[in-house]
């Protein structure tokens, strides 16, 4: 354990000392962590620069303000830290869990999950938090021993935040606790959370700022009009956009101050003291009763209003367009993947046309369908 850990570490928290460990044995490391390695393998492997070119809600090239999976990521990281080291929580943990756990998604957000899903149907499905786990698992290639990165038991533990139950019968020991019914660490628990506050809270920022969003509208939510009348009364000759990150600033406060105090609060009651017993808990990364009802007011109005507006439902009829065409395209001629994909594919089937688009990124998505249907794109 490094000298960080034990200073601050709960007895609830997982340390590094006593992880289940990655799945090919490897000397530990003289300066770091063993979470620490988790973390800097994943910022330094390609699906995590992909996601720079990956959407949230907007198509990466809509604007260059807009939050794309990077940032995204990062903002989730910096949430979930706040708490953890408020929790005593492991912070090396809960960062690595935060910037591997949207590795897996596809290209234009949950349109192009939803389109490769059912391209993929008859030959298993496509689940992108699975999808996560094989990125870090098998599809990475870097290090001379084994595919993947080599990650640590809880690291992968907290990527699957989902799976069914039918893929998880196949995964085995990583697939074990949706079966017995088993909580993850809280630093999964908590990367989870977070990731509901960012993108709750800047989807309303880029809602308001793409014009998809007004003022008047955000005001229907409690939380929002509260904070909002708040900043009015603090700041009268403020301008919208400044109110705007105001309000969106301390919402965000007002989130993680809740699931701080609720947690710890959960903590107290069910006294866990050590990961096995936080595993047979119930779920105690939580927001209080009332924030959890405003977060499903606000996720509910953001449905409705942001992505379900026309103008968003118009760009996902396009993406879902653009990931079938290619899908089928390779499955009906393999022969037009990249020689590499296409040698997966000799061994993988269907499987290898999942992880090629999967891997895509909005961008490239849009290019390889502009090079396999558009006349005039010969010589690409
Ligand atoms: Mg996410």
């Amino acid at each position: 354990m490094s000298a960080e850990e034990v200073r601050a570490l709960a007895p609830y928290a997982a340390s590094s000392d006593n992880t289940r460990g990655r799945l090919h044995a490897e000397a530990r490391s003289t300066s770091r962590s063993e979470f620490q390695r988790d973390r800097d393998r994943i910022i330094h492997s390609s699906a995590f620069r992909r996601l720079e070119y990956k959407t949230q809600v907007f198509v990466n090239h809509e604007g260059d303000l807009f939050r794309t999976r990077l940032t995204h990521s990062l903002e989730v990281a910096q949430i979930a830290r706040s708490i953890a080291r408020n929790l005593g929580l492991n912070e090396d943990l809960v960062e690595a869990i935060s910037l591997a756990h949207d590795l897996g998604h596809t290209p234009f957000g949950h349109a192009g999950q939803d389109a490769l899903n059912e391209c993929m149907k008859t030959h298993g499905g496509f689940e992108h938090n699975l999808q996560s786990l094989r990125v870090v698992d098998v599809l990475e290639e870097r290090y001379g021993g084994f595919d993947g990165l080599n990650l640590c038991y809880e690291t992968r533990e907290g990527i699957l935040k989902h799976c069914s139950l039918e893929n998880a019968r196949q995964l085995g020991d990583i697939g074990r606790r949706f079966i017995d019914r088993q909580q993850p660490s809280l630093e999964a628990q908590l990367a989870n959370l977070a990731d509901e506050i960012a993108y709750n809270n800047h989807d309303i920022d880029d809602g308001l700022r793409s014009g998809l969003l007004t003022i008047e509208q955000m005001m229907e939510i409690e939380l929002f009009a509260r904070h909002c009348g708040e900043v009015k009364r603090l700041y009268p000759t403020i301008t919208a956009r400044r109110m705007t990150l105001e309000t969106v600033r301390r919402m965000i406060n007002e989130l993680i101050v809740d699931v701080t105090g609720t947690t710890k609060r959960n903590i107290l009651a069910s006294d866990p003291v050590s990961l096995d017993e936080v595993r047979a808990a119930g779920s105690l990364v939580a927001f209080s009763p009332s924030v959890s009802e405003a977060a499903i007011e606000l996720k509910r109005f953001l449905r409705k209003e942001l992505y379900y507006h026309y103008r968003v439902q118009r760009m996902a009829n396009k993406a879902k367009q653009i990931v079938q065409d290619l899908f089928e395209a390779f499955f009906d001629a393999p022969r037009l993947l990249p020689t590499e994909h296409a040698k997966r594919h000799e061994q993988l089937g269907p499987r290898a046309i999942a992880d090629y688009v999967a891997g895509m990124t909005d961008r490239y998505a849009i290019r390889e369908h502009r090079r396999l249907f558009q006349v005039g794109g010969w010589q690409e």
